[in-house]
């Protein structure tokens, strides 16, 4: 977002930090982008064989019939979904570091016309790991059940968390057991659900519509993706209306196969599972390298692609002077050391290189 009278320069490639989206388009996501592109004309709206195709792909992936539909980012993802299960007097239970909650400037309040977010805080340890738990749901949801307290209707999970922490399978399933009981709806966002994938090692509907999700928005963007993420409704009868949802809100796609056919390329011979699992490699790798540095204090083990730590003021500061990229106080506190699929071992030991340098001087 610069502007400046004189054209931009192209900057050196470097690898950095800061979020998996500084990274570019994986070559299978890129090569489907050039062979779609190359098919000539193509109907428009989804009405193309590589629309059709993704689609086809990720009814086999989670061997289930689902309703699947392309939009251009996970806020409209995260936020049309719910307003497909919410009327505006609903609520949606959400853990207070949700995506949803903090970063999302009020998408899903706007595009459910009103519905609440409601966050669900916990004194147990898996909520200091970013983690929506079964008793802050029951307590959110049976404290009232007057009509001057907004309806409770969906719960929603982060996987992997905003915290970089994974719900194990039993988690997801005791969830979902409550919202069940409690005819609430099971919303997953799943901005780097591959990433969960990867570290559970399970098939994706052990952790999705076995367990009892009802709509997954699965991140692709993050995961080597030019643009895009998937919405996969389980529960089929959520999804009436949603094509007419998605006009409205400017997210249909005019050539849609330039957003369906990269998942193609990402869904073949496991891509996105392969890039998923290099990230959280580099995540362990950079972990091992900085857990034991002085003045490092690393929050929690990594369970997915990013590590989250406190550095020391001048440590940061140096780090930053040496050009490197990462955020600050995300998600509660420490800096946040995101993976991407495509993150060197060399950067990682770069980095690590750098930041030991800077613990020396520093103590
Ligand atoms: C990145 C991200 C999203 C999607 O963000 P957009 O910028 O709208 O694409 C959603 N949820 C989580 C947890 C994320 O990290």
């Amino acid at each position: 977002m610069t502007s400046s009278a004189s054209p931009a320069q192209i900057p050196e490639p470097r690898q950095h930090f800061a979020s998996d989206n500084l990274a570019g388009i994986c070559p299978q996501a890129l090569q489907s982008l050039l062979d779609a592109n190359a098919c000539g004309h193509q109907p428009g709206y989804g009405n193309d064989v590589w629309t059709q195709r993704s689609t086809d792909m990720l009814r086999e992936l989670f061997q289930t019939d689902c309703d699947v539909y392309y939009v251009f980012n996970g806020t409209a993802a995260n936020s049309l979904a719910l307003a497909a299960m919410c009327q505006s007097y609903h609520s949606v239970v959400c853990s207070p570091y949700a995506h949803i909650e903090t970063d999302e400037c009020g998408g899903p309040e706007f595009f459910s016309n009103g519905s609440k977010l409601m966050v669900g805080e916990s004194e147990s340890p898996s909520a200091r790991l970013g983690k929506l738990t079964p008793d802050a749901i029951e307590h959110l949801v049976t404290r009232r059940s007057d009509i001057h307290y907004p309806k409770p209707k969906v719960v929603s999970l982060t996987q992997a968390t905003e915290l970089g922490t994974v719900y194990s399978v039993e988690e997801v399933r005791a969830i979902a057991a409550i919202a069940k009981r409690r005819q609430l709806k099971v919303h997953m966002d799943g901005a780097r659900f591959a990433n969960a994938v990867a570290t559970l090692d399970v098939h994706p509907s052990e952790i999705t519509w076995r367990a009892g999700v009802d709509v997954l928005c699965f991140g692709g963007t993050k995961n080597g993706l030019p643009v895009g993420e998937a919405v996969v409704f389980f529960d089929r009868e959520l999804s009436q209306d949603f094509a007419w949802r998605l006009k409205q809100a400017g997210q249909l796609a005019s050539k849609m196969r330039f957003i369906s056919a990269p998942w193609v390329g990402m869904l073949e011979n496991d891509t996105w599972l392969h890039n998923a699992r290099h990230a959280n490699a580099m995540a362990q790798r950079l972990h091992a390298a900085i857990r034991e540095l002085p003045g490092v204090q690393v929050l929690h083990p990594p369970q997915a692609n990013a590590v989250f730590a406190q550095l020391p003021r001048r440590v940061i500061d140096t780090m930053h002077a040496r050009g490197w990229q990462f955020y600050e106080f995300i998600a509660g506190g420490g800096c946040r050391l995101m993976c991407a699929w495509d993150t060197a071992p060399q950067t990682v030991d770069a980095f690590a290189a750098d930041l030991a340098g800077a613990c020396a001087q520093a103590s």
